[in-house]
């Protein structure tokens, strides 16, 4: 059996706030939300990966703080994983994949509607942060 194609994808805070993003592609996944990310290319470290798809969807500078323990199924042969993650520069915008951004606090983080798959991953961030 072949490894399954990993996506990485940021839980991107701050000040408390985290990063949502709108898909406008392809069709049966635009206008659900998800973490930001991408495929990992082949022999491509998944960290650098993520780093590489913020700078290209969002045109940002970024750090990755932690993994998020956790490994979620998406459609066959690809799994999720998420990284917690700072913005270093940049501000981001929706220059790929994407028709918007959202910073959503603490009362907001179900009030888009998220892709199936990343609800899991959204859980996992909240449950990462509590004291
Ligand atoms: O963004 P990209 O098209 O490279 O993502 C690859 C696959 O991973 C897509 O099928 C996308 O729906 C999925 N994905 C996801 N959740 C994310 C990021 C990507 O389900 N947070």
């Amino acid at each position: 059996m072949t490894e399954p194609t990993v996506v990485v994808a940021a839980a991107l805070q701050e000040s408390g706030r985290l990063l949502a993003a709108r898909r406008s592609a392809p069709p049966e996944l635009a206008g659900r939300w998800e973490l930001p990310g991408g495929k990992v290319e082949p022999g491509e470290d998944p960290k650098r990966a993520l780093v590489r798809e913020l700078r290209e969807e969002l045109g940002i500078g970024a750090e990755l703080v932690a993994p998020v323990p956790g490994e979620w199924p998406l459609k066959p042969g690809y799994v999720l994983r998420v990284w917690t993650a700072r913005l270093l520069s940049g501000r981001p915008r929706p220059l790929e994949d994407h028709d918007e951004l959202r910073w959503l606090g603490p009362d907001e983080i179900w009030s888009v509607d998220w892709l199936d798959q990343d609800v899991p991953a959204v859980k996992a961030v909240l449950a990462a942060q509590q004291p």
